[in-house]
């Protein structure tokens, strides 16, 4: 059974419609990419998904169950976990309030503990800087920072709206290891990028979005050596 199952979104912004008739899934241990360009409407997929904005049409179900019509913060108790576009870390908290704020869900204090210390094993930047406001990290510290706050609520399955955005080639390959990593841990990652060369090569599977519309999926080896996705998104 698929994860997360998307069928005939269309999300729609007064009269302008910005998702039309998408469907899409996501397996349980994939990781799956997002690609397009623009304004192809990658962000309102995934704010969608996260009950941030409501579909005008379809359906999306994450383990079976109807979501939808959900409340954002019951989608995210139920195991659904967004980093949003430009990280949006809390300024004026340090990083380790920050990483707190990640677990407001989870009492378990035992449980938090342990998951922190995985964290800050991922990420022993943020270890370092754990009692610096966050506002004055850089932006692949962000980032991390960002990526860390949402496994705090321990996601079964996580989104991540362009986390190479702004960054340094040095970061960005760094991120994209990173999110390998989170696979591996056994988390479950729905990825969106304009980074198609990135995002198809750490991918399972991945969509093609254009204007709205899914116009081609494959494995990310597939697309990654599909001649359409190489001239509209790898420079020919
Ligand atoms: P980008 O990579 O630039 O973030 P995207 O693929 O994520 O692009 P979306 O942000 O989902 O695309 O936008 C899809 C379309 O919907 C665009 O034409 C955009 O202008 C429009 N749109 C997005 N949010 C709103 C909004 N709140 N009100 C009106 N139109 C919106």
């Amino acid at each position: 059974m698929a994860m997360l199952t998307i069928n005939n979104l269309d999300v729609h912004y007064g009269v302008i419609q910005a998702v039309r008739d998408v469907s899409f899934e996501v397996n349980e241990g994939e990781v799956v990419s997002l690609i397009g360009a623009n304004g192809a409407g990658k962000t309102s997929i995934l704010r969608t998904i996260s009950g941030l904005v409501r579909p005008s049409n379809g359906t999306i179900q994450f383990e079976g169950k109807d979501i939808h019509k959900t409340p954002a913060q019951k989608i995210v108790a139920s195991g659904l976990s967004q980093v949003p576009e430009g990280r949006h870390v809390f300024p004026g908290l340090t990083v380790m309030e920050n990483l707190e704020m990640g677990a407001f869900l989870r009492k378990n204090r035992e449980e938090n503990a342990q998951n922190l210390k995985k964290i800050f094993a991922r990420f022993p930047r943020l270890e370092e800087r754990k009692g610096q406001d966050a506002a004055t990290l850089s932006g692949g510290e962000q980032q991390m920072l960002a990526m860390g706050r949402a496994l705090m609520s321990q996601p079964k399955l996580l989104l991540l709206d362009e986390p190479s955005m702004g960054l340094a080639p040095i970061f960005i390959q760094e991120i994209f290891e990173i999110i390998k990593d989170i696979q591996k841990q056994g988390t479950t990652v729905l990825l969106i990028e304009q980074n198609a060369n990135m995002a198809l090569s750490i991918a399972d599977r991945g969509y093609v979005l254009e204007t709205g519309k899914v116009i081609l999926s494959g494995t990310g080896k597939e697309l990654l050596a599909s001649d359409d996705v190489r001239k509209a998104y790898l420079g020919g």
